[in-house]
């Protein structure tokens, strides 16, 4: 039974939320203070399998909690849920760590969705829903650099960098086609599983965020390459100042 904690304090919201995910099949918690539900995500970092997570909230606002949450080592899924739908805000959770986002108000199909849609990613990238041998690919390493998708982190020259689980889940996929290039529409589909209007720049955000763990010169990177007008190309073994690095 996968375990969700509501953070909301909209109580009439929090406890519809709450009895429709038990309805589903989930076992639902409900927190109404930020500050309260990352004291709790923090003492005890298995408790949760993934958090619905609103943003204005007494305590920590929504951005804090999961900014702090991610700066602490905590790497739990994070769904914003945020009356905000401007694209700046969006933008802002996923900077600050969040996985996804869903603006209010929302059908309940649709949330059910999204969270089941994280959940599998998760799965996915532990191992656990292994569809082929092509899908289990558990670690990538090059130039010195390990990624290991089962941990959900990045290892160099013994420095460790966790990664969120859409941070792991699109490197994930860029590696699997190395050297092809993938479209930001084809990405959005693929990692994000999205509704066509959601902003490309999200893409931008995160390969912004990638590009900061692999690249020396992340202005100037190597292998994450962007190609302009279409979308992004991982190369691992990159030549140096060759022809296809275009930025
Ligand atoms: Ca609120």
């Amino acid at each position: 039974m996968h375990r969700v904690l509501i953070v909301e304090d909209e109580e009439h919201l929090a406890e519809g939320l709450r009895l429709n995910l038990e309805a589903e099949g989930f076992a639902a918690t409900v927190e109404d203070n930020g500050q309260v539900a990352f004291d709790r995500l923090t003492s005890d970092p298995t408790a949760f399998d993934v958090v619905l997570l609103d943003v204005m909230l007494p305590g920590l606002d929504g951005f804090e909690l999961v900014r702090r949450l991610r700066a602490a080592g905590h790497f739990v899924p994070v769904m914003l849920l945020t009356a905000r739908s401007h694209t700046d805000d969006v933008l802002a959770g996923f900077e600050a760590g969040a996985d996804d986002y869903l603006p209010k108000p929302f059908d309940l199909s649709i949330l059910l969705a999204r969270l089941q849609g994280l959940l599998r990613r998760k799965m996915w990238l532990r191992g656990r829903a292994v569809e082929g041998a092509l899908e289990d690919l558990q670690e990538f390493t090059f130039d010195g650099k390990r990624i290991d998708f089962r941990e959900q982190a990045l290892h160099w020259d013994g420095t460790t960098q966790p990664l969120t689980l859409m941070e792991a889940t699109l490197l994930r996929y860029l590696v699997r086609h190395t050297g092809q290039t993938v479209s930001r529409k084809a990405l959005l589909e693929e990692v994000w599983g999205v509704r066509e209007d959601t902003d490309t720049r999200t893409i931008d955000n995160f390969i912004a965020r990638l590009r900061r763990y692999l690249e020396a010169e992340p202005s100037h990177p190597k292998y994450l390459q962007t190609i302009r007008g279409v979308g992004y190309r991982f190369v691992a073994e990159p030549d140096e100042g060759g022809a296809g690095s275009e930025r």
